[in-house]
């Protein structure tokens, strides 16, 4: 992101330093959803759109995400999944339903979520629709499992979207408390287990019309598609920076012995700034292109590997440890590669 977007953004320090950095071992262990935080970032206004273009909203937005990245990408995921939720919201042409959320969302009174994997490979042709809608008077019916939506509590919402019959998909907005939803936490995972991350069972959950984002959400998703894969990226931009910086901290450990080792810090740092300027070019184009987003992600995702795998090995055994930062980052950055549009995705759908 360009220095000048930063410094005007105040980015909250003192926010990621009191509310976030004391917090972080206990969200990597899963035993703490910063859920307090997330909020409080809502009410620095830094989410508002009402005095922005889309653009600008975009930026600030991905800007957030990798400053958060950069001290717990858990939490960034976390915001980045609000985002995505804020994306359907400020895109629905259901307008009671924006005049009622948005300013919700965007004040962070209402954090929420989004179930859209399944959709998003469902449109890439990796696999079927796992819920069902059926229409009923004022509203449908959903039914189905989704394994993992992240960023939930009782009150929060989500996205998600469901099969009225062979041609037609509908997206909906759920709050977590929805007569029939079921949702049982997951705990097991390597890294990003302090992501409010459940599996959601829908038995027979109405929803009534006020709460359908889209009735056609084929048409719906190729419109938010773009800002839901652009904000995934500085979830990896901040870890690559971080991990870079941790590098840069070790060189003097053991006689200097680090600078044998192939992969360093200057390199790193080319290849992060490269991706930055690929970044800038795309958000000052006049469209919004989701398959430019898309490419930019694939090789943020490589470079994240590359760069915490390098972290691991100017670290040593200090990385090795179970808590220790670098290792946080290698579990992390394992999950970005495995979020929809996951490396396979991706590089299938730019074939
Ligand atoms: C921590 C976490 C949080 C997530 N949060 C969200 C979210 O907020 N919203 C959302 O929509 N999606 C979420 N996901 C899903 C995520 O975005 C990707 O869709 C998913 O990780 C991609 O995995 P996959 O492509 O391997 O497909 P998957 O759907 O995971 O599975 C592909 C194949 O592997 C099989 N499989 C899956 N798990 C196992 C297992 N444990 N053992 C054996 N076989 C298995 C499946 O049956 C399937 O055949 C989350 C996933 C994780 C791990």
């Amino acid at each position: 992101m360009e220095e000048s977007i930063r410094e005007k953004l105040h980015i909250p320090q003192d926010l990621l330093e009191a509310e976030l950095k004391p917090f972080v071992k206990r969200i990597d262990e899963g035993s703490y959803y910063a859920k307090d935080f997330l909020k409080k970032i809502g009410k620095t206004d830094l989410l508002s759109s009402s005095t922005r273009s889309q653009v600008e909203a975009l930026r600030i937005g991905m800007t957030l995400v990798e400053e958060i990245s950069k001290v717990c990408m858990t939490t960034a995921f976390c915001l980045w999944c609000h985002l995505a939720a804020l994306t359907y919201v400020r895109h629905t042409s259901n307008q009671p339903l924006k005049n009622k959320f948005l300013p919700l969302l965007e004040s962070g009174e209402i954090l929420a979520g989004t179930g859209l994997s399944n959709p998003m490979k469902y449109y890439a042709g990796l696999e079927k629709l796992h819920l069902k809608a059926q229409p009923v008077e004022e509203g449908v019916i959903l039914s189905g499992t989704l394994p993992a939506v992240s960023n939930l509590g009782h009150d929060h919402w989500f996205g998600v979207i469901a099969k009225v019959d062979d041609d037609k998909e509908i997206m909906c907005f759920v709050p977590c408390y929805a007569e029939g939803l079921s949702l049982k936490e997951k705990l097991d995972y390597l890294g990003v287990n302090g992501s409010a991350t459940y599996a959601c069972t829908f038995h027979d959950v109405f929803v009534p019309t006020e709460c359908i984002l889209s009735e056609n959400a084929a048409e719906f998703v190729k419109q938010i598609r773009p800002f839901f894969i652009a904000y995934q990226i500085p979830l990896g931009l901040g870890i690559v920076q971080e991990s870079i910086d941790s590098i840069v901290k070790t060189s003097k450990r053991q006689n200097g012995c680090n600078r044998y080792l192939k992969k360093q810090a200057n390199e790193l740092q080319t290849q992060l700034q490269e991706i930055r300027q690929r970044l800038e070019t795309i958000l000052i184009s006049e469209e919004l292109n989701w398959q430019e987003f898309a490419e930019l992600r694939l090789d943020t995702v490589y470079l994240t590997l590359e760069a915490v795998q390098a972290s691991m090995l100017h670290h040593g055994s200090a990385g090795y440890m179970k808590d220790s930062a670098p290792s946080r980052r290698l579990r992390e950055a394992y999950f970005f590669a495995n979020l929809t549009p996951t490396v396979k995705h991706l590089e299938k759908v730019l074939q």
